[in-house]
């Protein structure tokens, strides 16, 4: 035993970290109390013993650890530790021991330095341990927990925000959001959730962040907001209070069901449509036959009669019984009671085919009606169906229109899709009826029927065609969108 020593090791004994120490040639000098508990293995075993002997109670073979580093200078790759640290002369690190505890293993936190005599020489050195491991084990814990809930943050469907409560700060988003508002992180971050434009109403936003319960916080409260084509989409917004660095925030989380909602709508739509097409079904084919039988009769009378002052009564009568037709014949297209005939073919020729027809219509009026006709492709179309929805969506624009008003009809090609335009510059259509188009029966009109856009929305179905309503103060514009996907 080196005997320049000796006076510390009776202070190492009673040190409450396990510590050991070992003379210039690393022989084991000293292994205090706290030691043989950590270990099980008592000094006396172990003191005058070299060759790493040490390291054999914690990694159940001879191999150097902290303290030798105190000897060395560069063969830090050597000691198999986490984290190795130099901060003057004293050296930190931590390691996993597998063999303490009867072989459970623990997380150590180690430091060493050297032992110098008076002239600065080195003659020994002492290590400290200390069992960290159910400080790393909540530390881990916690790591993993973050990274699970920074992971469901990133990857959730829904958008996600994390602002300050108090100055509305954003302090992180993920990409579902930012593809919503159409903005880059760096645009977000930091900037005020309020300015974003997303919510319609800030107000509305302090409102129910304002209701926040802090321990439940709120869930699927319906809100619209606005995306970055500026388009209301309906989410259902979700808010948690948490904090973060002892700052409250807020995790707010919003559920876009605007698909789900406009599908609800078109179902509602379809239901009522399927119902009319039932009830049609059946009246139409009451009302027909009586019908035709009258109209029989009645041109039998009219060419029987000798008398010329009632020819014009049987005309009107006539006439009449025609129109009261046509509005079975509008029925008949809702109970689908024809067959589709599908013929591939070019709109256009349709659309100059019947020309001459709306045009008629319009002069009457004092109106008039263009045509724009681009190049198209060909694709599969009921002609009759087809000339019908034209029909019907022109008819509603030119009477929509005060006189002189003048109607477009347009048709061009949007990728691989037709579609046909049309235009009208009258009034527009008000938000409250904006809902209903196409619902049977909706009218505004004192003689409307009610059942032009319904027939519309049903020969659009039938051919897989979508029919989009632009409409403001300038007009309103009908497209209809033959998708050929
Ligand atoms: P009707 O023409 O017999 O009223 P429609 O189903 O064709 O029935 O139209 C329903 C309603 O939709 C109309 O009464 C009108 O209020 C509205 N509408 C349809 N097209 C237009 C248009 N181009 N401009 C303004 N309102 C329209
Ligand atoms: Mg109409």
């Amino acid at each position: 035993m080196d005997c320049d020593l000796p006076y510390y090791l009776d202070i190492v004994d009673f040190l409450p970290d396990a510590t050991f120490v070992v003379d210039s040639r690393r022989r084991i000098v000293a292994w205090n109390k706290a030691l043989e508990e950590l270990t099980g293995i008592k000094k006396d075993t172990l003191i005058g013993a070299g060759d790493y002997a040490y390291a054999v109670p914690f990694y159940g073979e001879r191999r150097p650890v902290l303290v030798d580093f105190v000897f060395w200078e560069d063969r830090k790759n050597e000691i198999h530790y986490k984290l190795v640290e130099r901060k003057s002369n004293h050296i930190f690190g931590e390691a996993f021991s597998p063999h303490l505890y009867g072989g459970k293993g623990a997380h150590l936190a180690c430091t060493a330095a050297p032992i110098l005599d008076d002239k600065g020489n080195l003659i020994g050195a002492i290590q400290s341990i200390r069992d960290i491991s159910r400080c790393a084990q909540t530390e881990n814990e916690l790591r993993l927990s973050e990274e699970r809930f920074s992971r469901a943050f990133r990857a959730s469907p829904n958008m996600m925000s994390i602002s300050y409560l108090d100055d509305h700060a954003i302090i992180d988003v993920n990409d579902v959001f930012l593809q919503t508002v159409g903005r880059a992180r760096e645009e977000v971050i930091g900037k005020k959730i309020t300015d974003l434009g997303l919510w319609l109403d800030p107000a509305e936003r302090d409102r129910i962040v304002a209701s926040i319960d802090e321990n439940a916080g709120i869930r699927n409260v319906e809100i619209v907001f606005r995306d970055k084509s500026g388009g209301d989409r309906h989410g259902l917004f979700s808010a948690e209070i948490i904090e973060i660095h002892s700052r409250k925030c807020l995790l707010g989380i919003i559920n876009d069901v605007t698909d789900r909602v406009h599908c609800d709508r078109e179902m509602a739509r379809l239901d009522r449509l399927y119902l009319v097409g039932e009830m049609a079904a059946t009246i139409a084919h009451e009302i027909r036959n009586p019908l035709t039988n009258i109209l029989g009769f009645t041109e039998i009378l009219k060419t029987e009669s000798q008398d010329a002052a009632n020819s014009s009564y049987f005309d009107y009568i006539i006439e009449e019984l025609h129109h009261a037709n046509s509005i079975v014949e509008e029925f008949l297209f809702l109970a689908r009671s024809k067959p589709l005939v599908l013929k591939k073919q070019n709109i256009n020729d349709i659309l100059q085919a019947i020309a001459p027809l709306i045009k008629a219509s319009s002069v009457h009026d004092k109106k008039s009606v263009e045509f724009e006709l681009n190049e198209i492709e060909e694709i599969p179309l009921d002609e009759k169906e087809i000339r019908q929805l034209v029909l019907n969506l022109a008819r509603n624009g030119l009477e929509a229109m005060p006189p002189g008003g003048v109607l477009t009809i347009r048709t061009f090609m949007n990728h691989q899709d037709v579609v046909l335009e049309v235009i009208d510059r009258g009034p527009g259509i008000p938000p409250e009826a904006l809902d209903k188009l196409g619902t049977p029966f909706f009218t505004t009109k004192e003689n409307g029927t009610g059942l032009g856009l319904a027939v519309c929305y049903n020969i659009a179905d039938r051919h897989k065609a979508e029919i989009k309503v632009k409409t403001g103060r300038q007009g309103t514009t009908f497209f209809i969108i033959f998708k050929q996907a």
